[in-house]
């Protein structure tokens, strides 16, 4: 038990695993009640339909330091209070949600339509906002293509939803000490607290995990909106709509080609003008190739062959070129004072660095550049893992353990982490599903799946990154093979064909 904890520790999830521990337990007991918690959040939904017309004065929880915010969004009918009476300010907000609200809040189209997500149906309510909001990239889906409108939304993802609704790019002049540099949030969180539309935790934290809740909600929102004026991002169309200018025949826009770019995005909509406003003319899908004649705002005139036109740069990423050098990071993990678990007369540190090593070996041989975070019997820091790998240009980042746990628990599994937001994140479970593909394969065990968990060799850095566990030090089958030359071989080819599956996914 105490080995198994000193894998997690490495991954520092131990404290986080304790209270999950505790969250079971506290689960198990609630199970007892079950039925009980049902009906009553059966009745709920039937009691508590949102209302319009109220004022916030007469919502009778609203805390006196945010009832102007609140009382703006309602009159402007971006959030509504309870029929109960009741404002609920500490309800978390989930991400249908908020996109609904912030759809309100810039008069985005709400028809209700299919969507390119297959959980959000045109039954939804919110199916409108949430295609709109999409297309304008204010909001994304997940990285396995699902948008997940029930799960709740936290103050990092806000800040970046935010910060693209209202196109806030400030200054980075504010900093938190829980908002680290090289962040996925920093600059919006960073751009939406300078344009003082946050203020952070009195103690001068942003807590950036946290989930968001329908109170702070209001704050940023209506914030944004005082920061902003009246902002509007389109005029609902009136009776008489607008006709879109023609563009001018694009005299030889295509003639200049200023970029290469790809598109992440199925069913990417190519329209004759730089906004929604324009008709479509085509569509593009993810891994198509396309020129970049020009830019305008957000939006890029491409071509793709014949098909030329207008399309959102969000869905953009760069081509990686044949002079792209394709550096990885291998981390054997634990190393030095930290041997990481140790079952059946295994140590993790030696065999996860006896497989990575060959790993190394193995990449060379493809052409392919490895940085190790270590090569010997050492320990180097989390971070300092992290910062070997940038500093060694490491495009991806590749951490090796091998797991610990009841001897029953066996197989193969490997962690990325996304919160759902980049492109890093799509690259990183991409990373993780081509090495976990290959690897129970090869050593004929048990598929555990890949896995989003936020550890922090994984997560604090900005490239993609995966943590594969190679088999079970404390299962007799795993442990076995895990003794042998001949399966830590199978491990070390099977990580080195996944990372090349991902190179040649990634072209
Ligand atoms: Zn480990």
């Amino acid at each position: 038990m105490s080995q198994f904890y000193k894998c997690q520790r490495e991954r520092e999830d131990y404290g986080q695993s304790k209270i999950m521990y505790r969250r079971s337990m506290r689960i198990t007991m609630l199970k007892k009640i079950g039925s009980l918690l049902f009906a009553l959040s059966v009745l709920s939904l039937v009691i508590f339909q949102p209302i319009q017309e109220v004022s916030a004065e007469e919502l009778s929880d609203i805390p006196d330091r945010s009832k102007e915010n609140i009382q703006l969004l309602i009159e402007k009918e971006i959030i509504f209070g309870y029929t109960d009476g009741t404002f609920k300010p500490k309800n978390p907000v989930s991400r249908q949600e908020a996109t609904a609200m912030i759809g309100r809040a810039l008069n985005l189209d709400n028809t209700k339509q299919e969507t390119t997500f297959p959980d959000v149906t045109s039954h939804m309510y919110a199916s409108g906002y949430i295609a709109s909001a999409t297309e304008k990239g204010i909001i994304t889906g997940h990285s396995d293509g699902k948008f997940r409108p029930n799960e709740t939304v936290t103050r990092a993802q806000m800040a970046i939803i935010i910060s693209r609704a209202f196109n806030i790019k400030g200054e980075t002049k504010r900093s938190f000490p829980d908002v680290e540099n090289d962040s996925l949030y920093y600059e919006a969180i960073n751009s939406i607290a300078s344009a003082g539309i946050s203020v952070g935790y009195p103690d001068g934290t942003f807590k950036p995990y946290n989930k968001l809740t329908r109170e702070e909600f209001s704050i940023l929102v209506a914030k944004a909106i005082s920061e902003n004026g009246d902002y509007v991002v389109q005029e609902p169309s009136e009776d008489v709509p607008e006709e879109p200018q023609e563009p001018e025949e694009p005299k030889d826009e295509t003639v200049e080609v200023i970029d290469e770019r790809i598109v992440t995005a199925d069913s990417l909509n190519v329209r004759q003008g730089p906004s929604i406003d324009y008709d479509i003319v085509g569509k593009l899908t993810t891994g198509n190739a396309v020129k970049v004649h020009k830019l305008e705002g957000d939006w890029a005139y491409v071509s793709h062959g014949e098909l030329k036109g207008y399309v959102h740069t969000y869905y953009l990423v760069a081509k990686p070129g044949e002079a792209t050098p394709r550096t990885v990071a291998i981390d054997p993990g634990h190393g030095g004072r930290d041997p990481g678990a140790s079952a059946n007369g295994l140590v993790e540190k030696e065999v996860v660095l006896d497989v990575s090593l060959m790993v190394r070996d193995y990449l060379k041989d493809s052409g392919i550049d490895v940085v190790m975070t270590r090569q010997s019997d050492w320990y180097p820091s989390l971070d300092g893992r992290v910062a070997i790998a940038q500093k060694g240009n490491a495009d991806a980042f590749v951490s090796v353990h091998a797991n610990a746990f009841m001897s029953s628990a066996t197989g193969v599994e490997t962690f990325y982490y996304a919160a759902g937001m980049t492109d890093r994140e799509r690259k990183s479970y991409h990373l993780a599903k081509f090495i976990n593909d290959r690897l129970y394969k090869a050593m004929d065990m048990n598929n555990r799946g890949v896995k989003n968990v936020g550890y922090r060799v994984i997560k604090a850095t900005t490239l993609p990154s995966v943590l594969t566990e190679i088999g079970f030090l404390t299962n007799d089958h795993d442990a076995r093979k895990l003794k042998t030359q001949h399966y830590r071989e199978e491990a070390a080819q099977a990580i080195a064909l996944g990372i090349i599956d991902y190179y040649n996914w990634r072209d």
